[in-house]
């Protein structure tokens, strides 16, 4: 469970009649049963539950059951999608590694009113589903040239193309960074409606810029953004 308060030895953590009625009464929870919480900072901690009442509670801190880990060094760089979608992406990202999450404002895309909150609360969700500790970063959306100048030199920038030739994706990103000592990465998915040809020529202007093929079929912007985050895992790992 998320919380954002501190977590030290002894600390009492009231608990909102949501979290108190799915701890109480979804989860049956009882009082000898740890909780498990985690705070993206302090690490994992155990927590005694205190129900005092059906949808009323708190949490008593125990001891830390992992110490904080940190995130993987890779930047997913996104053109918004529609809400519902967006939600989803987020989710994804944080599932398959991303350590921060920048929505990039394209000539086409489609919803480029970004609820950060909601993209926030998707991320939470997202790490306390896949048991990671630290919630990625967001950051402000950004239009494309501004958020590849934000990126550090050395990042490789993993630009997914659907124009790019149709070669292995595989070894095209095992040639472009050594899985034995890969650089810091970031990947760029376009919106729907695709990246214009100036935005195209202005990301493959960015040097340490790969762009790859996810093959012969025109993918959705989130089917490319898990199968491209899926590779990066698979060839370059965390
Ligand atoms: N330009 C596409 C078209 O002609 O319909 C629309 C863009 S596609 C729906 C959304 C994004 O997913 C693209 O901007 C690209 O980043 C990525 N994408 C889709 N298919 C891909 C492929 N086969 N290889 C690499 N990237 C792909």
């Amino acid at each position: 469970l998320f919380v954002e308060a501190d977590l030290a030895p002894g600390l009492v953590l009231p608990l909102d009649r949501a979290q108190a009625n799915y701890l109480i009464n979804v989860l049956r929870r009882g009082e000898e049963d740890p909780v498990l919480v985690f705070n993206g900072r302090h690490g994992e901690w155990r927590t005694r539950l205190v129900a005092k009442g059906r949808k009323d509670g708190e949490l008593h801190c125990v001891d830390q059951a992992r110490p904080q880990t940190g995130l993987p060094d890779l930047h997913y760089l996104f053109a918004p999608l529609k809400s519902a979608r967006l939600d989803y992406l987020a989710q994804k990202a944080v599932e398959m590694g991303a350590g921060l999450i920048r929505p990039v404002l394209t000539r086409y895309t489609q919803g480029d009113r970004v609820n950060l909150d909601r993209l926030r609360a998707n991320t939470i969700e997202a790490a306390e589903q896949c048991g990671i500790l630290a919630i990625p970063g967001l950051a402000p959306p950004a239009r494309l040239p501004d958020a590849l100048a934000a990126l550090e030199p050395e990042r490789l920038l993993v630009f997914c193309d659907e124009d790019a030739p149709i070669a292995d994706p595989v070894c095209a990103l095992r040639g472009a960074a050594d899985p034995a000592a890969p650089p810091p990465l970031a990947v760029l998915v376009g919106p729907e409606g695709g990246f214009s040809e100036e935005e195209r020529e202005t990301i493959r202007a960015r040097p340490n810029t790969v762009a790859l093929s996810l093959g012969p079929r025109i993918l959705r912007a989130d089917t490319a953004a898990v199968a491209v985050l899926a590779l990066v895992q698979a060839v370059v790992g965390d």
